[in-house]
This record gives structure tokens, sequence and C-alpha cells, in this order.
């Protein structure tokens, strides 16, 4: 079984987070883990240059999950492998006033690759129907007809050549105490504690309650949404990898050949 399978959403399956384990890790080392990712390296970097040789194809990879759940280490040690300079990475926070005066969907649009590029999202539409479901930030009547929105728009992205992949990363409560209390212990990591994120895991149940129905009303064939088991940094590096390598590997994609007039036989002088 791929990766690709064993931790993606099937359309209209009612998810329940309950039954995905967020410490899994296969009983496999870390070490060993490590290894595994650090081999996938050179493959995810060489079929990059391709999507970018061949612009057919952007490729973007969305990131949501709970304070501490790791998507900015994601984005360090898995987007990593790419060159930068096909990789253009926005992180969403709580709207402008300008963004607030558009569509909700206009700030996130504006961000999306074009063909050859890699876009990488650190939150995303999504919040709108989390943060602002669990925090009344609007009422339903606002939020509740946006997963309609939402699919009809992955859906004109995926018409235009954008290869989506939705990342849950799964963290269990008790890991996320850990991980906040170590922030709290290293004044290194104080920049990244916000009240807010305990208000947010004070929640927690609502949150879980409004990712389920998210993730099971908008993974799709062409979107699709995958759970990731985070309580273990390396095991969630190496499931994310192995998906994007997974899709990448799967696109039809081919190197442009010489332009007219050049014979590969000629001689350089
Ligand atoms: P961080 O990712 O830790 O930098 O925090 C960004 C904050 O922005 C989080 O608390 C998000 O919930 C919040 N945020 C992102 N998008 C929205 C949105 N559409 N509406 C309200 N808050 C948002
Ligand atoms: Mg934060």
């Amino acid at each position: 079984m791929t990766y690709t399978e064993r931790f993606m959403v099937r359309p209209d399956e009612s998810l329940s987070l309950a039954d995905w384990d967020p410490r899994q890790n296969d009983g496999m080392r870390k070490k060993d883990g490590r290894q595994l990712l650090y081999d996938m390296r050179d493959e995810l970097n060489d079929l990059q240059e391709l999507l970018y040789a061949s612009q057919k194809y952007a490729l973007l990879i969305l990131l949501q999950g709970m304070d501490t759940s790791g998507k900015d280490g994601v984005i360090k040690r898995v987007v990593n492998a790419f060159n930068p300079q096909g990789c253009e990475v926005t992180s969403f926070k709580v709207p402008t006033e300008e963004e607030l005066a558009h569509d909700f969907l206009w700030r996130v649009h504006r961000r999306v690759p074009r063909r050859g590029m890699v876009g990488i999202h650190n939150r995303s539409h999504y919040e709108d129907v989390l943060v602002v479901r669990v925090e009344s930030l609007f009422p339903a009547r606002v939020w509740r007809p946006r997963y309609e929105m939402i699919n009809h728009f992955e859906e004109l992205l995926a018409h235009s050549g954008v290869v989506m992949l939705k990342f849950f990363l799964h963290i269990s409560p008790e890991e996320q105490k850990e991980r906040l209390e170590r922030r709290l212990a290293n004044s290194h990591s104080h920049w990244k504690f916000r009240l807010s994120d305990l208000r947010a895991r004070s929640k927690w149940d609502k949150y879980m309650h409004a990712y389920e129905e998210a993730l099971s009303r908008c993974s799709s064939e062409h979107a699709p949404w995958f759970v990731i088991p985070a309580d273990r940094k390396w095991y969630r590096n190496l499931v994310v990898s192995n998906i994007l390598l997974e899709k990448l590997r799967s696109l039809d994609m081919e190197w442009p050949t010489l332009e007219p007039g050049v014979d590969p036989d000629m001689e350089i002088i």
C-alpha cells in the first residue's frame, strides 16, 4: 500500500479523527526514518526541476494543524529538498483590513503558484471554516456555505493544472502540551508562544470537530486531504515526503526538447 493510499481521506468518507493515531510510526526507529527521508531528497529535487522545466503543472502544498503541530517544521525539513527558486511560501495570518474587505478566497487565490512553481500555504482558506467557526468570528450563515465554495474553488484550480496536496498535521493534546512547555522553557522559542495558542488549546474538541467536517467534506481526488501522524516529527516528515514523491512521480511530465534549429550534435566552439 502506498503512503498516499494509507493516509488519504477518501472523498465522501465521514472522518473521525479518533480513528487516526497521532503517534503512529510503523514501529520504525527514528534513525532509520531519518535516513529514508535523506535518501529521498535527490529524487524530490530532480522531480521539482522537471516540474519547473515542463511548465505543465503547479504544485500547491497546503499545511494545516493546531499550534506546534509542525507546519513550520515540514517547510524546514521537507520542502527544503526543493530548489528555493521554484518555491513560494505564504503564511496566512489573521486577515488584514484589506483582506477582509474582499471575499475570503481572494488572498489565497493571489498566492496560488503559476505553472512550474511549488506553492506552500502555511494555513489557508480552511481557516475560514476552522478558527472562524470555532471562535464565532462570523455567524454560521457566513461560514456554512464555504465548504461548497471551497470545493468549487479547488476544482477550478485543478482544471488549471494546479496539483494540490492538503496535509492535516495530527498531534495529540498531550504532545502539544509538551511542545508548548518546551517553548516556555527555551528563551529562543518565546517568540513563537502566543496566549491565543492556549485559547485554541482549551477548545481542542471543537477544533477537532471543525477539522473533521472540513476534511470530510472537502477531500476529493483532485485535491485530497491527508491525515499525517505528527506526534513524532521524523515520522511526520517521512510521510509527507513520501506522499509528495508519489504524487510527483505520477505526473505526466516531459523534459522540453531543444529549440528548433539546434542540432544536439553541433560542435560548441
Ligand atoms: P501562526 O500560524 O502561529 O503565525 O498564527 C496565525 C494566526 O492567524 C492563527 O491563530 C490563525 O488561526 C489566524 N488566522 C489565520 N487565518 C485566519 C482567518 N481567516 N481568520 C481568522 N484568523 C486567522
Ligand atoms: Mg502559532
